[in-house]
């Protein structure tokens, strides 16, 4: 295990007695930025919640702002009466990136309103952040992550997509900087935490990653084609966005989850395992050499790796859930049915052949679901699909960002034509 271990040893940078961090959520509306303002809340004494950006869902926003006062809020959401609204700009006006509030301290009463993509890297770029929280959903994230790990900051890494699309250029971009990347995906952070009992490398003989196995881990596989929208949707533990959820019934969530492990950890594929844990109480496990298996466990609730990514290397009080030993509770764990969740293996086969193949299993990953939640096509029907634009595309092993760029835009397109739809 030579990755961010090692990396974290020799970036951590213990918190300054009384000096308050400043810390931008990136994706804030969404479940993870949602869950983590509700860990700052309870930090103030050590967090400022500094920039706050969201793609829609303004209303929620606004709330936000109201309530923690952040020096930029940004909306990289498309121009829309609501928005210009929110701007306090003209309905349909063509300006882009103004500012309607003076510049003002984090957590005072006046904050400078953006919209734009691009003033969200600036911002990351020139104000003074301490911590990113990557809360954004799919490859958006990506730009924004690369931005924060370049700079050398903290980067709390929710948005996996980043690592699936480009694990080999942000992880580099980090080590040459000195960021500090701290996973938020329960699983991954239950990895670094059952790591840091100071094991060496060589100790480590593999990693066990859990999955719930999604709503429809007991419908009979020849059902499964016929799964709607609501179904895949009525997730038995965990309360998420829509891409994940979708992504957890067809296990594309742990295919993704085993790339993002490969880039964090520094491990070969044949060091990963996923098995089903329906209750989702251990988030996941390290196996040693000698057998001995040590592992994280917590009701599923992800205010805790959120906090843990951002208090690292202390632990403090959470409002997070407790389990309740005074309870029975039972833990079972199954081997994963290749049948019924055929998204799996993709996983492992990008997490082998590296290059150009994350890229292009996320982007057609990406269309497909949204063609689902769409209902244009099955829930089965994802998985094949990007099993064919993964076959059919042009590898290399050793792509730039502006090649990967392409090729997550020809995936999505790749994905219309398939099924003969309109892009
Ligand atoms: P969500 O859909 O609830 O929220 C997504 C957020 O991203 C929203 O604030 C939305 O406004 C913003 N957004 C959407 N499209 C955007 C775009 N094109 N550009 C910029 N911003 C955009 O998603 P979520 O469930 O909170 O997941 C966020 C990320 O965290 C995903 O990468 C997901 O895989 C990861 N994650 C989520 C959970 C969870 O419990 N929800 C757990 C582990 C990892
Ligand atoms: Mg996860």
């Amino acid at each position: 295990m030579s990755g961010i271990k090692n990396q974290l040893a020799k970036n951590q940078r213990n918190r300054v007695p009384n000096v308050v961090q400043n810390v931008a959520v990136l994706g804030a509306t969404g479940s993870i930025g949602q869950s983590t303002l509700d860990v700052l809340s309870h930090l103030t004494d050590r967090f400022r919640v500094a920039l706050l950006s969201c793609h829609q869902r303004l209303d929620r926003f606004q709330e936000q702002c109201d309530r923690f006062r952040p020096k930029r809020a940004i909306v990289t959401g498309p121009r829309s009466a609501e928005v210009d609204a929110w701007l306090g700009g003209k309905p349909g006006s063509a300006v882009t990136g103004s500012a309607v509030t003076g510049s003002s301290e984090p957590g005072s009463k006046e904050t400078v309103r953006e919209v734009g993509s691009d003033r969200l890297i600036e911002a990351i770029l020139s104000d003074d952040i301490d911590i990113v929280v990557a809360a954004i959903v799919g490859c958006a994230g990506l730009e924004s992550s690369l931005a924060a790990a370049s700079a050398g900051m903290r980067l709390g890494l929710a948005n996996k997509e980043s690592l699936v699309v480009a694990g080999e250029l942000l992880i580099a971009a980090a080590r040459s900087s000195g960021a500090e990347l701290l996973p938020i995906d329960s699983e991954h952070s239950a990895i670094f935490q059952s790591i840091q009992s100071g094991h060496g490398n060589s100790e480590v003989q593999r990693i066990i990653l859990t999955a719930s196995g999604g709503p429809l881990r007991q419908w009979p596989v020849r059902d499964l084609e016929n799964a709607t929208v609501e179904d895949a949707l009525a997730h038995p533990t965990w309360n998420m966005g829509r891409k994940i959820t979708v992504d957890s019934a067809t296990m594309m969530n742990k295919a993704l989850e085993v790339i993002e492990a490969k880039w964090l950890f520094g491990l070969t594929p044949e060091q990963i395992t996923v098995v089903i844990h329906p209750q989702s109480t251990i988030h996941s496990m390290v196996e040693f050499c000698d057998g001995s298996v040590i592992g994280q466990l917590s009701p599923p609730d992800m205010r805790l790796p959120i906090q843990y990514a951002l208090t690292y290397p202390e632990r403090v009080p959470s409002p997070a859930h407790k389990i309740n030993w005074t309870e029975p509770h039972q833990m079972e764990w199954y081997p994963v049915d290749p049948e019924r969740y055929p998204a799996l293996e993709l996983g492992f086969e990008v997490a082998r052949r590296g290059g150009t193949t994350g890229a292009v299993l996320n982007g057609a990953n990406e269309a497909a679901v949204e063609l689902f939640l769409n209902r244009k096509i099955r829930l089965t029907e994802i998985a094949k699909i990007c099993r064919a634009v993964l076959d059919h595309h042009d590898y290399s092993p050793s792509p730039t960002l502006d090649e990967l760029m392409r090729l997550d835009h020809w995936s999505r397109e790749e994905v219309f034509r398939w099924i003969n739809l309109p892009c």
